[in-house]
């Protein structure tokens, strides 16, 4: 009877959880997901427009997105230029749903490339990722004020981290020297990451991926490779590595890595959260540039020997003891 009981509190419990609406935020890349989700808990339901792995300059949307727009109470979006295809799409679902910029407030770099364009990549600074968070926390609060203290309280925790992974990045990057801080990608994602931490950016493409990479543009980053002796160049995750494959080829760098710029990684990995993928990134800068891009490897292969090791450890200690115990059944059946 008890086991019956049981069940059925757990089946009105879980229908009860079912039965309560959350409000509903749409996003648009997987970093602004990933910054209200840390803020929002398990309240509110987030959908990303663009998903891991995409490309929000670029991103056309599904039929699918128009419903889940339709549904929305709350639209986040980045700004500055990066979703181009967003407004035109809104208007034509006809959602009530709120709209907010996130980047509000942020002290935009001007793209170098189009006149009056902003860069579109602010999250690359961790401090401006202290005012996405809190652009995100006032209209979670805006939307939900029943749990406006819980949203004031995750966001005072994630900022504390936020602050961290910026002197955790300052630190790693001043380990470079001042010479070789100069980063080659495939696209302009990383002016607001090097006015910040100190490095001279260079990249095959300008501020947004919608163009086709010119002969004068790689042999501007040929000279500039020559000229720094910088011992990396570095693919992204959301972009076709080939040229910069080749460019390495050619120059005889190596790749130093994979860096996340317009997407994070996928949920497990290293670069799945936006904090995550500030360090990732930076970790990966700050080994290939001062040259230790086998630290990894090392580490492994040092693990490795000691797995032998231990094995004959044990080898020997089974040994003593298949040998005591059959000295001991001899002794006792004597
Ligand atoms: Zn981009």
């Amino acid at each position: 009877m008890k086991k019956y009981i049981i069940v059925f509190f757990f089946s009105v419990l879980t229908l009860s959880i079912w039965a309560v609406d959350k409000p509903n935020v749409v996003v648009t890349t997987t970093i602004i997901a990933d910054i209200t989700q840390q803020i929002a808990g398990d309240k509110i339901t987030i959908t990303s427009l663009v998903p891991v792995g995409g490309d929000p300059h670029l991103y056309e949307p599904i039929p699918q997105d128009a419903i889940v727009i339709s549904k929305a109470n709350l639209i986040l979006k980045n700004g500055l230029t990066l979703e181009g295809w967003l407004n035109e799409f809104i208007e034509n679902s006809g959602t009530k749903a709120t709209r907010i910029t996130v980047t509000e407030g942020i002290e935009s770099i001007q793209s170098s490339t189009y006149a009056n364009s902003p860069d579109p990549h602010a999250w690359m600074d961790a401090e401006n990722g202290i005012i996405y968070a809190e652009n995100i926390k006032n209209a979670l609060v805006e939307l939900d004020e029943n749990n406006a203290e819980y949203y004031q309280a995750n966001f005072e925790k994630y900022k504390e981290k936020l602050i961290e992974a910026e002197v955790f990045i300052k630190n790693l990057i001043d380990s470079i020297p001042i010479e070789r801080r100069v980063l080659i990608t495939s696209h302009d994602a990383f002016q607001y990451y090097g006015r910040k931490y100190g490095l001279k950016l260079e990249s095959i493409l300008g501020t947004s991926t919608d163009a086709e990479a010119q002969t004068s543009d790689i042999n501007r980053l040929y000279s500039v490779i020559k000229k720094s002796g910088v011992p990396a160049i570095f693919i992204e995750s959301t972009i076709n590595p080939q040229t910069i494959k080749q460019i390495a080829k050619d120059t005889k760098v190596k790749i130093g890595g994979k860096l996340y710029a317009d997407s994070l990684g996928e949920p497990e990995s290293k670069g799945g959260t936006y904090i995550g993928m500030l360090v990732t990134n930076t970790q990966s800068i700050a080994n290939a540039l001062r040259g230790i891009t086998n630290e990894a490897s090392e580490e492994t292969a040092s693990k490795d020997n000691s797995s032998p090791t231990n094995w004959v450890f044990i080898t020997i200690i089974a040994v003593l003891l298949i040998g005591g115990a059959g000295f001991m059944f001899k002794k006792m059946s004597n």
